[in-house]
């Protein structure tokens, strides 16, 4: 078997294998590239990694044949040589981003865009590691290594998702209204705030717009027309579904059963029969409550109301996105995910750990990877809409195209996120996403699931 054998300055391959920092950032690599990767006395030569000096106010970026380089010590020329040196701390940079260390000192479920070193540097939308690594790999290439094609077909990759927020029905009926209402009023948030928010709101929404309150704009909530416009092509996509038991519960999640009925085909079916229906053929994951990111019991007993009704449940992602850098790799483990897709900006769109690939999380309380694969978020068409204004579909559409670009340079991967049953969008979403179907039928690339992403790894990693 191929295997690329790295050597890196001043570190014995010994001492590489036994810390952690190193051997994670060195599987990442090796899965990128389809090979064993190996620590070696001789071989593609790396720095010596830094990973103390690797801090916010000390990072800083310079362009190297246009591509960015981040660097901490010396201002770095190459980023490989015609040698095979490596010209910059590569497992240090690497580290630092995967590891999201920046994000540490805030300890918050929500790190904003603006908070991060790649909003300084302007690159929220550039999968810097995709581009380091690859650039390494054109010299591997002449050096005579057949590193395996990145994916099972195309040049890069799309994983459809949905979250399923709403199911349309319930929600906006004064019976939903009242639901939530009581849903809220458990001790822990019957306080001032959460009252006036659960009955201030809608007073203020029906002051507001009169009687539209009941019946708000709805992007099609139909899942069996957004299924139809995806076997079009044979593609599926992966649905996040909320459990029917959360606690405790903000005012922001849904409210939704699986007794509650939602539209299939334009028939009106219970979520439980439809999720039944949906089982064999499709992929299915847990879309968590809010509070839930740093909660493993909370976790796992959604976890466990889900796959009671559909079997084992393996991946996960958070209603608003929620994601700790330092409590959450653990919790998902130990609430028994294999796979999440939380990471991404909450307020923005494009690359939170400037890779375009999966990777394995890492739990900063143990200073080790989790067995948690990471299959990160990249477009999320409300913040794109409602927090960017990108409000028709022209200014949409230039933004998807330059992630496809970036995705199509780097040989990565993007996962968008459609809501059915969005609300209040100022253009049909529906109609937008069926466009964007057919406009990546046009590219060179893989469309998947997240369970399609899981598969292909294990194959991958199993070699
Ligand atoms: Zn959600």
């Amino acid at each position: 078997m191929q295997i690329l054998k790295v050597k890196l300055q001043n570190v014995s391959p010994y001492h590489a294998q036994n810390d952690a920092r190193i051997r994670y950032v060195l599987e990442f690599i090796s899965t990128f590239y389809g090979i064993r990767v190996e620590p070696s006395p001789e071989g593609l030569t790396l720095p010596t990694p830094q990973f103390d000096s690797w801090t916010p106010h000390n990072i800083r970026v310079t362009y190297i044949d246009t591509i960015p380089v981040l660097y901490t010590d010396q201002q770095p020329t190459h980023i490989i040589s015609t040698t095979g040196h490596v010209g910059f701390d590569l497992i240090g940079a690497t580290f630092f981003l995967l590891s999201l260390s920046e994000e540490l000192k805030f300890h918050t479920p929500r790190f904003r865009s603006s908070l991060s070193l790649l909003h300084r540097f302007d690159l929220l939308h550039t999968p810097l590691i995709n581009l380091w690594l690859t650039q390494i790999e054109h010299h591997l290439r002449t050096k005579g290594y057949h590193l395996p094609p990145r994916w099972p077909t195309g040049k890069f990759a799309i994983v459809l998702t949905h979250d399923i927020d709403r199911l349309g029905t319930v929600e906006f009926t004064l019976h939903g209204k009242l639901r939530r209402i009581m849903l809220l009023n458990t001790m822990k948030h019957l306080n001032l705030r959460t009252l006036l928010r659960s009955v201030g709101a809608p007073l203020h929404y029906l002051l507001r717009k009169g009687l539209r309150m009941y019946s708000p704009t709805i992007v099609n909530p139909d899942i069996g027309d957004w299924i139809a416009c995806e076997s079009q092509y044979g593609w599926r996509s992966t649905f996040f579904i909320f459990s029917d038991k959360v606690y405790p519960r903000d005012p922001s999640d849904p409210i939704y059963t699986y007794h509650d009925k939602t539209l299939f085909h334009g028939n009106p079916i219970k979520l439980m029969d439809l999720l039944q229906e949906l089982k064999p053929t499709h992929d299915i994951g847990l879309h968590a409550s809010r509070h839930s990111y740093n909660n493993f019991h909370t976790l796992r007993m959604e976890r466990h109301r889900l796959s009671q009704l559909i079997g084992n449940v393996d991946a996960v992602r958070h209603h608003y996105i929620s994601f700790d850098a330092y409590r959450s790799p653990a919790t998902l483990e130990a609430a028994g995910f294999t796979i999440d897709s939380s990471l991404g900006w909450p307020d923005n769109v494009g690359f939170r750990a400037a890779v375009a690939y999966p990777f394995k999380l890492w739990d900063h309380t143990c200073m080790r990877s989790t067995n948690v694969w990471e299959v990160p978020l990249t477009l999320q068409e409300s913040i794109a809409i409602v927090h960017l204004g990108l409000d028709t579909p022209d200014k949409l559409w230039s933004l998807i195209d330059k992630l496809i670009h970036e995705a199509s340079r780097s040989t990565g991967m993007l996962t968008l996120l459609f809501h059915p049953a969005a609300i209040d969008m100022p253009f049909d979403t529906f109609t937008f996403y069926r466009e964007l179907l057919t406009r990546l039928s046009h590219e060179d690339a893989w469309i998947t699931t997240i369970s399609g992403i899981k598969d292909w790894l294990s194959q991958r990693t199993s070699r």
